[in-house]
């Protein structure tokens, strides 16, 4: 009976006869290259390298782990800068710098330009008739630009503000007749809440385009941004800017004293008609006469044509109007 075979005998056997082969040498330089081999395939976690050392040789392979690339999070919309704490702001870094009041039918920036700090307010608005009366935004550029010069202008006792373009969606579609209202066919000198009127006798009017005083006073995102403006301002004097050629109206229905002296003066230095010339129209919702309302003098200027800003002229009007003395007791 043959003894039972031990079923590891064999593989002892081999591994004996195969050490004392002569080849056992290339056998195991075979190992050891495997081993490096497989190192370099399967390194070691957080190591650049790995060191692979035997008695006869040293073999040092470099590893590049592979890394996920830095993902470049997209900045957050509503992400506010830090502000940076060792700007500290001078007396005069607002100065001519335009702030936001509201917004157009379009969503354009009603931007007002202040100058000086002082307490006795004044307001001067310009292209309330959008591109039809496209001159007075430029006069507005041109006097922003003229105080810039000369900002010595401003005395201190005052503040000038100057709302440059009341319709911006007017100016930018047309500067003819048809970009008179606001993006909503709206005239805003007929949408305050000031006699208002859903219509009027369009033959003594403005009558070259069809325009509509908006469905109720007010209604209008640029009326509505002036308006709140003025009544969070103690603004003791107003200059609405139009074109053209028909003289100085005086804010109020019946016009008020105040507004009356306002005309008056500017009519002293300027050749502009006072009393204005009477067409025979009824100005219903305009802002002026709303103005005059909230206890603010206030006066309409014509400008000569459609064209000119007639800058000299008007230069001559902001000297005075921001005269800190500015009277306008009767
Ligand atoms: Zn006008």
């Amino acid at each position: 009976m043959l003894p039972k075979k031990n079923p590891r005998s064999g593989f002892f056997r081999f591994l004996i006869g195969f050490v004392s082969q002569p080849i056992f040498g290339i056998g195991a330089i075979l190992l050891i290259l495997l081993l490096m081999v497989w190192r370099g395939l399967n390194p070691l976690p957080g190591t650049n390298s790995i060191y692979l050392a035997t008695s006869t040789l040293s073999i040092v392979v470099d590893y590049t782990p592979l890394s996920t690339p830095e993902r470049t999070e997209p900045p957050a919309a509503t992400q506010t800068p830090e502000p940076s704490p060792d700007i500290t702001p001078s007396p005069t870094n607002w100065f001519g710098v335009p702030f936001t009041i509201g917004y157009s039918v379009e969503g354009r920036p009603l931007e007002v330009y202040q100058f000086g700090n002082g307490p006795k307010e004044r307001l001067i608005v310009a292209g309330i008739h959008g591109g039809y009366e496209w001159n007075t935004v430029v006069l507005a550029e041109e006097l922003i630009s003229y105080i810039m010069e000369d900002p010595n202008v401003i005395p201190p006792e005052v503040t000038l503000y100057i709302l440059k373009n009341m319709n911006p969606d007017g100016y930018a579609k047309a500067w003819d007749a048809t970009g008179r209202a606001n993006a909503n066919g709206v005239d805003l000198n007929r949408n305050f809440d000031a006699e208002w009127l859903v219509d009027w006798n369009r033959d003594v009017c403005f009558n070259r385009v069809y325009v509509t005083a908006g469905p109720e006073p007010g209604s209008e995102p640029e009326t509505q941004a002036i308006m709140s403006f003025i009544t969070s301002h103690e603004i003791e004097a107003m200059i609405i800017y139009h074109s053209a050629g028909l003289g100085i109206f005086p804010g109020g229905s019946p016009p008020g004293p105040k507004s009356q002296m306002l005309a008056y003066y500017i009519s002293g230095i300027t050749p502009y008609a006072y009393p204005p010339k009477d067409i025979g129209c009824v100005y219903s919702g305009a802002m002026a006469n709303w103005a005059a309302l909230q206890g603010v003098p206030s006066v309409d200027i014509e400008l000569s044509t459609h064209g000119d800003t007639d800058l000299s002229i008007n230069s001559q009007v902001l000297e005075f109007f921001v005269k800190p003395e500015l009277n306008l007791a009767p």
